[in-house]
């Protein structure tokens, strides 16, 4: 079998394409600008360039796009304060702060100081909350970004046995409450889980977010599931040059599944597609205002 791609690079481009139309009916209609800002704390050079992506798409589909850069020794009160700064700001809908943090600001106390109706990444404990109510606007970006690949590829989320690898706040945990929300029978899975690979030879829809370079093989993968790689690890290529790889291994794996996602140009080009989808859905819910074609 070889597995259908799914190529997150072209549903991206369409998204986005959608969000700027959207945004210039939001602004010629309303006069609503839709404002996101960003905070990067330190000099962390992949963070750097992180921030950097994000406020340039931003620019790219009309939005109004600041950033701002504390020096890695800034203290948690200049962090919180500079948080609440953009709270108050009415030309900013979406609030970015980019993690990590150094170690002097604690991230507890900068998702309790943002507020929830700006947090494009969806962290702080009411967005969480929302999702698990099932009342969420605002949706942490990958977990969102890998739904509307599932939607867009036409797979069925409903009764499907889906298994989650990873538990984190940023993607595991919400990915398995959307899942759920769309009628997957969940497993959720992680570095205590026993006999992991029975796991996954029972998905029919098998997400890992690990952060361990191509970690689930081949033969672990059910015939004609499909296989969402959340992962983004640099390894090296030889000759001293690095590339970049998923959870899974693509090349195994892709003779069993119907459908997975490459690395890159699978799950990672949404993320910030859905970061920009967020920051749309946020101005609007911020003026009162509904959108009409954000997804
Ligand atoms: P994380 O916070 O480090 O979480 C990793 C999860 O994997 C943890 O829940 C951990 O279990 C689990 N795990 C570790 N070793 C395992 C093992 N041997 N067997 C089963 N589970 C294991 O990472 P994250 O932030 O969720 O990110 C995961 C990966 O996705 C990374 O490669 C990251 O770069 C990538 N990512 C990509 C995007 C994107 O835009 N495409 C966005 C976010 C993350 P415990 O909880 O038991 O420790």
């Amino acid at each position: 079998m070889s597995a259908r791609i799914i190529d997150g690079k072209t549903v991206a481009a369409r998204l986005k394409d959608k969000i700027a139309a959207e945004a210039t009916r939001l602004k010629g209609e309303h006069g609503v600008v839709p404002g996101l800002a960003t905070v990067l704390v330190g000099n962390d050079p992949a963070s750097d360039v992180y921030v950097r992506n994000k406020n340039k798409t931003a620019e790219q589909l009309g939005f109004h796009s600041v950033s701002f850069h504390l020096p890695a020794e800034a203290s948690e009160a200049n962090a919180l304060a500079q948080v609440r700064l953009l709270n108050d700001d009415p030309k900013v809908h979406g609030i970015l702060v980019q993690m990590p943090l150094p170690k002097q600001v604690r991230e507890e106390a900068v998702l309790d100081a943002l507020d929830p109706r700006k947090d494009v990444d969806a962290l702080t404990p009411t967005n969480a909350g929302l999702l698990l109510s099932g009342r969420a606007t605002l949706v942490s970006c990958t977990p969102m970004g890998v739904m509307l690949l599932l939607k867009e590829y036409g797979v069925e989320v409903a009764a499907a046995n889906a298994l989650v690898i990873g538990r984190s706040l940023l993607f595991g945990k919400p990915a398995a409450q959307l899942l759920l929300a769309a009628n997957a029978t969940v497993t959720m899975a992680h570095s205590k889980t026993r006999d992991l690979a029975d796991h996954c030879r029972g998905a029919d829809i098998l997400v890992a977010a690990i952060g361990r370079p191509e970690f689930v093989q081949g033969d672990w993968v059910k015939l004609g599931a499909t296989v969402i790689d959340v992962g983004i690890n640099r390894v090296e290529a030889g000759d001293g040059k690095t590339k970049l790889v998923g959870d899974v291994d693509y090349a195994t794996a892709a003779e069993r599944a119907g459908a997975i996602t490459p690395v890159p140009g699978g799950v990672g080009a949404m993320t910030i597609a859905c970061l920009m989808r967020n920051t749309l859905i946020a101005a609007s819910a911020i003026a009162g205002i509904p959108l009409s074609s954000a997804s």
